[in-house]
């Protein structure tokens, strides 16, 4: 077990990629706390499945949070609930995202500061009240970042989201070389399809899936246990002389992608 005695935040992780992060970094051990905004069955379905990632030997404990990650006061809220319930936050694993489809020419203020505020604004925030809880207990610490293929790649129609990725890529580089004198490491992991909610449309539009297939020299599309593997190698000690990297999980992709 890579995380035992560890304990990781892992933000949106009541469905898709969170959930399997959340699971799969309890299977390594560590115990989790669980966030949510507005899906407390799902919550409580990824906590029943970390308490069960643990054995005998070691109990994984795990609590829920209710809280919006695009809210500057929610995210410093879930990093102290974190630290008040178990006394100590070793990983914080930003996952929480969305995207809205629309001609650039169409995008409205409100659904850009959406999309900026949960990708990039909430992750900017969490990450700093993580880092100076670390810096207050002379602890080292672990970021993970759940970015995208379009943190590279152009994705039209989606440019809110496109630069929210590019932001967080730019924010991993400059916060590892600020960080890493503290010990502190933050990389992303940036996914390409994975078959989760977020791509339900295209998960039904079987000639859009075939051509996407096409481009994907892995041949399938990615499962939310594929990008937890990347996050819980990222999450031990095993990656400790690795920050400020982004980790493509994508079958390939990026260096096939022709738009369709
Ligand atoms: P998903 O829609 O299934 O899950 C996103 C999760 O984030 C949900 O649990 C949702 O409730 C939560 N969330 C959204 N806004 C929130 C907020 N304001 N506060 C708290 N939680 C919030 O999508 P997913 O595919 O699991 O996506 C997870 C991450 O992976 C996102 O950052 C997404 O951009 C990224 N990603 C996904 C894919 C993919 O193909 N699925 C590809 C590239 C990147």
């Amino acid at each position: 077990m890579k995380l035992k005695e560890k304990i990781a935040l892992v933000t949106g992780s009541s469905q898709g990629i969170g959930q399997a992060i959340a699971i799969r970094l309890a299977q390594e051990g560590a115990s989790i706390v669980i966030n949510y905004r507005s899906h407390p069955e799902g919550a409580e379905e990824t906590l029943s499945k970390v308490k069960a990632a643990g054995g005998q030997c070691h109990i994984v404990d795990g609590f829920t949070i209710q809280g919006d990650t695009g809210k500057v006061a929610d995210v410093q809220r879930m990093i102290a609930d974190s630290i008040s319930h178990f006394g100590k936050l070793d990983i914080l694993v930003n996952n929480a995202g969305i995207e809205k489809n629309a001609n650039f020419w169409d995008v409205t203020e409100a659904d850009y500061d959406a999309v900026m505020n949960v990708n990039l604004k909430g992750i900017f925030f969490a990450t700093q009240a993580f880092v100076q809880h670390r810096l207050e207990t002379k602890q080292p610490g672990k970021i993970i970042n759940i970015s995208s293929v379009h943190e590279e790649l152009p994705f039209p129609h989606f440019a809110a989201y496109c630069a929210s990725k590019g932001g967080l890529k730019m924010l991993t580089r400059n916060l590892a070389v600020e960080l890493a004198p503290h010990g502190i490491n933050i990389n992303n992991v940036a996914p390409g399809a994975i078959e989760t909610p977020i791509n339900t449309k295209l998960l039904n539009d079987p000639q859009k899936l075939g051509a996407l297939l096409k481009n994907i020299p892995l041949g399938r599309l990615g499962q939310p246990g594929d990008v937890a593997s990347m996050v819980a190698f990222l999450a031990s000690s095993e990656s400790d002389y690795v920050t400020g990297t982004t980790f493509f999980v994508d079958g390939g992709l990026l260096w096939n992608y022709q738009e369709q």
